[in-house]
């Protein structure tokens, strides 16, 4: 995940008070105890886009960690349960509490079982997904629905286990009105149209296992650009008003990938790799697995801006997540320092393979600062506790000095970002 923090002085205060409003520091960041491991998630949605809700059941199929295994706790928050049944529909026994649903098991199960458990719900969620449509200020807005579950907000949308410490295969059966393109993890199964209801459903599947927070949609009328990386397929998913500046903005993403290929020496392992743009996306990129978010204006730039800024640091930083944070995940998030701090020394890394010596060293000055300014301005906290996983990392509040923007300004990334 990056924050965009400053983009040039003049834009800095509105952008940090509405990062501070939206991400509060918190202090729940260590996993809970495994009982169990999640095999595979099963998630069927649709939308009332004009109530902004998601009517949903998802399917959790999971082992047991204990003998005696009695109760199946899935974080779920805010959602309304309608019905949660067992194996092939046997009405279970549950409990809502504040911020997680407890399902009663018939019987005591063990290791050696498999369990599938079938939740219906529907939601109107305060966080984790997102509806962007038109207002009266802003007429053209794009119509989208999309989910950004990082660091533990995707169980307001669909029950989980929501901790990066526990990783499962998903499917993603999203029903959204016949213009939109869905978005997911994994490779495209099926689209079906549904003449009756003007619907169209998109069937989506990751086949390697990963974790919740991973797991996104993102639905709106996307035009796709299509790329390759070898034998991988590139997709970007942009405005149909855009796709000229897109391609451009886009267009190093091949070498990006191939780079990283030999650079990590692990090659990239999912089934695709798509970037979508997002409006009014709460951050500046989020890694989910094979399909980005990106914040629209953050990374597509006309001719003239294009002069002036790059969006290279963003994709670079978010792919190397790819890697580093989807295949090698953080324990818990008091460890986010380190899927962090890979995606931000890769992305230097691939700066200097294109720019040259001198465009690293000052990616890592400029990056220095940042550290030694949060320190001073923010405070000194240790980089590994609970509770402080969010300043050190994101550094709320901590205007970067200006001396750092004027030294960014001379780079050719010229957009300040941690
Ligand atoms: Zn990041």
């Amino acid at each position: 995940m990056i924050r965009i923090i400053v983009a040039v002085c003049f834009l800095a205060l509105p952008l940090l008070s509405r990062a501070q409003s939206v991400f509060p520091v918190r202090d729940d960041g260590e996993a809970r105890n495994r009982t169990y491991h999640v095999v595979h998630y099963k998630i069927e949605v649709s939308f009332d886009e004009k109530k902004k809700s998601v009517i949903g059941k998802t399917q959790v199929t999971l082992v047991p960690f204990l003998s005696e295994f009695k109760n199946i706790e899935l974080d779920a928050e805010q959602l309304d349960i309608h019905s949660v049944t067992l194996g092939l529909g046997k009405p279970a026994r549950y409990e809502v509490e504040p911020k997680m649903l407890v399902v009663h098991l018939d019987k005591p199960y063990s290791y050696g079982d498999t369990i599938t458990v079938a939740v219906e719900y529907s939601c109107t969620p305060k966080k984790g997904l997102y509806f962007t449509q038109p207002d009266s200020g802003y007429p053209d807005k794009h119509w989208q629905i999309w989910s950004q579950g990082e660091d533990m907000d995707n169980h307001f949308w669909f029950p989980c286990y929501d901790y990066p410490n526990d990783k499962a295969t998903s499917e993603l059966i999203a029903t959204v009105r016949k213009n939109y393109t869905v978005l997911s993890n994994g490779e495209l199964v099926s689209v079906k149209e549904n003449k009756k209801d003007s619907t169209k459903t998109f069937f989506w599947r990751e086949n390697k296992p990963h974790s919740s927070y991973l797991i996104t949609i993102a639905a709106g009328d996307y035009a796709i650009l299509h790329d390759k990386a070898g034998k991988l397929p590139l997709q970007y998913y942009v405005f149909r008003d855009d796709t000229v500046d897109a391609r451009m903005c886009f267009r190093q993403t091949p070498d990006m990938v191939k780079f990283f290929n030999e650079k990590i020496g692990y090659s990239y392992p999912w089934e695709k790799y798509a970037q979508v743009l997002i409006t009014d996306f709460i951050e500046g990129g989020m890694e989910n697995t094979s399909a980005t978010s990106l914040l629209d204006w953050a990374t597509v730039y006309d001719a003239r801006q294009r002069l002036d800024n790059t969006p290279t640091g963003l994709i670079a930083h978010e792919l190397a997540h790819q890697w580093w944070g989807d295949v090698v995940t953080c324990k818990d998030w008091r460890h986010l320092w380190l899927n962090e701090s890979f995606a931000s020394y890769f992305d230097p890394l691939y700066h200097e393979y294109w720019l040259g010596e001198d465009e690293f060293q000052m990616m890592m000055l400029n990056d220095q600062l940042a550290g030694v300014h949060v320190d001073t301005a923010v405070g000194r906290k240790p980089i590994v506790s609970v509770g402080s996983y969010g300043t050190n990392v994101y550094p709320r509040g901590a205007a970067v000095p200006s001396s750092i923007i004027s030294q960014s300004i001379n780079s050719p990334r010229s957009r300040q970002t941690i």
